[in-house]
C-alpha cells in the first residue's frame, strides 16, 4: 500500500484518516500529523465563553484516536515541499506517495491593532477561557461582538455568540444595563439563506441587539475604548468579542500552495496543481464556507480519490458542497440551515425554524464524530 500522510487531525484529517483504516485496516499505511495534544469541535468555543462547559470537558485527546494503519505524530510542520511530496517537523522529514494539507485556518492577530491588546476574541480555546473568566466581572454596558475580516470559520457563529451573550446578561440581570451590537461584513447574517437571515435579524429586532451589516472591525483603540470600523465610523464599547482575522497558516503560505491567501484546490476533487498532493478544509479555497461540515465532506471525496488510487482505479467522486449547520438561537434551541454551494447557479440555504428537537439533533452531530474518531 502506498503511503498518505495526512497534515492535521481536525474535522478534515480525522475524517479521512478514519475512512482510510476503514477501507484499509492494518494496510492503509496513513501517518496522521497534529502538533496538538487533542481535537475540540469549533461550537464548545461558545460552550466554554459562556461557562457551559469546561475547557477540559471538551477535550478529545489524540491519544484515544486508535485506528488501524494509522500512526498519529504529535509534531509540529515546518515545511511542506509539494513537488517532492516532503513535509518537515520539529521532529524530523517525512514523504508520502499522497500527501493531504488540512491544517485548518490560523488567526491573523496583528491584523486588526488592539484586538488583544484592547479587547478580546472568542475563536481560539485561550481567548474563550479568558472571556469565561472575564465575563462574570462584567457589570453591564456597551457590548460589541465584531468581525474583524472575511472569510472566517462558521459564518453564524458571530451571531449565535450575539444571542447567547443576551441570554448570559438577562441571567446575569445586566441586560437593561447593557447594549449589544453585532458587526458583520457580509449584508446579512447568512447570505446564501434569505429565510435564516430573516429570522436571525427578527431575533435580534426581539432582543433589542444592533446589526451592524457590511462593516468589518478594522482597529480598536484601546485609549479611547473605540471600536474603528472599515469605513473609519466608531463604535463605543466596555466589552469587546471579536472574531480574528482569518488566514492559511504560514507554513502553507511558505510552500507556494496559495494564491490570495488560501489553497487553490479544484473544488470538486481538491486536488492541488501538485501530482499526489490534495488540501481540504479550511485553507482550501473551493468556494464552500469555512466549516466542520464541509472539512468533512471534502474529507471523504479525497478519501475516495486515494482508495481508488490505491486500487489502480479511477476516482468518479465529486465533492458536492453541501452541508448542515446548526445554529444556536439562544434559549435553549437551536435551528439548522441547509446550504448548498454547488448544485445551482448560486448558492442556496434551506432553513428549520429553531426548535428544542434540533438541539438533539446538534447533540448527536458533536457525540456520533466523538464516537467515530475517538471511540468515546
Ligand atoms: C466559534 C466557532 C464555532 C463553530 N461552529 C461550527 C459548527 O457549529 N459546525 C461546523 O461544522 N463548524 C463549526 N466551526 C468551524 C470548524 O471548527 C472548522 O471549520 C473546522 O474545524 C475546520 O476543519 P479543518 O480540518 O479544516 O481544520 P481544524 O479542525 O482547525 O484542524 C486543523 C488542525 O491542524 C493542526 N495544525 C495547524 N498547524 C499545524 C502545524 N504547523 N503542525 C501540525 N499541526 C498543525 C491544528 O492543531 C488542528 O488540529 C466553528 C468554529 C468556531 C471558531
Amino acid at each position: 500500500m502506498k503511503k498518505t500522510l495526512i497534515l492535521g487531525a481536525g474535522f478534515a484529517g480525522l475524517e479521512l484518516a478514519t475512512t482510510l483504516s476503514e477501507t484499509f485496516g492494518e494496510d492503509a499505511n496513513v501517518t496522521l500529523v497534529d502538533s496538538g495534544e487533542a481535537f475540540i469541535f469549533g461550537f464548545a468555543k461558545l460552550d466554554v465563553m459562556f461557562g457551559h462547559a469546561t475547557p477540559e470537558a471538551v477535550r478529545l485527546p489524540y491519544a484515544k484516536f486508535a485506528k488501524p494503519g494509522v500512526t498519529f505524530l504529535r509534531e509540529t510542520v515546518t515545511a511542506i515541499d509539494p513537488v517532492a511530496r516532503r513535509v518537515t517537523t520539529d521532529r524530523g522529514i517525512h514523504e508520502a506517495d499522497f500527501l493531504v494539507v488540512a491544517l485548518g485556518a490560523e488567526y491573523d492577530f496583528a491584523a486588526t491593532p488592539g484586538l488583544v491588546e484592547a479587547g478580546n476574541e472568542f475563536y481560539s480555546v485561550p481567548g474563550a477561557t479568558k472571556l469565561r473568566d472575564l465575563l462574570p466581572a462584567f457589570a453591564g454596558g456597551r457590548a460589541i461582538v465584531g468581525v474583524c475580516g472575511a472569510p472566517f470559520k462558521c459564518p453564524p457563529a458571530p451571531s449565535e455568540a450575539a444571542l447567547m451573550l443576551h441570554d448570559y446578561f438577562v441571567g446575569r440581570g445586566i441586560r437593561d444595563a447593557s447594549e449589544i451590537t453585532l458587526v458583520m461584513p457580509f449584508g446579512t447574517p447568512v447570505p446564501p439563506s434569505p429565510d435564516t437571515s430573516a429570522a436571525l435579524v427578527a431575533a435580534f429586532a426581539e432582543r433589542r441587539i444592533r446589526f451592524v451589516p457590511g462593516r468589518r472591525v478594522a482597529s480598536l483603540d484601546g485609549g479611547r475604548r473605540v471600536a474603528i470600523l472599515d469605513d473609519g465610523s466608531e463604535l463605543p464599547y466596555e466589552l469587546f468579542l471579536g472574531v480574528p482575522k482569518h488566514h492559511a497558516p504560514a507554513v502553507v503560505r511558505e510552500s507556494g500552495m496559495t494564491e490570495e491567501g488560501w489553497v487553490k484546490v479544484d473544488p470538486r476533487t481538491l486536488a492541488t496543481r501538485f501530482p499526489g498532493v490534495f488540501a481540504c478544509g479550511d485553507l482550501a479555497n473551493t468556494g464552500t464556507p469555512k466549516a466542520g461540515v464541509f472539512a468533512e465532506g471534502a474529507a471523504r471525496t479525497v478519501a475516495a480519490a486515494i482508495i481508488a488510487a490505491q486500487r489502480a482505479e479511477t476516482s468518479t467522486a465529486t465533492y458536492g458542497g453541501a452541508g448542515s449547520c446548526y445554529i444556536e438561537f439562544g434559549a435553549g434551541r437551536i435551528a439548522r440551515v441547509d446550504v448548498d454551494f454547488f448544485s445551482g447557479p448560486k448558492p442556496t440555504g434551506t432553513f428549520q425554524e429553531p426548535s428544542t428537537a434540533l438541539r438533539a439533533e446538534k447533540q448527536l452531530f458533536g457525540s456520533s464524530r466523538r464516537a467515530r474518531w475517538f471511540g468515546l
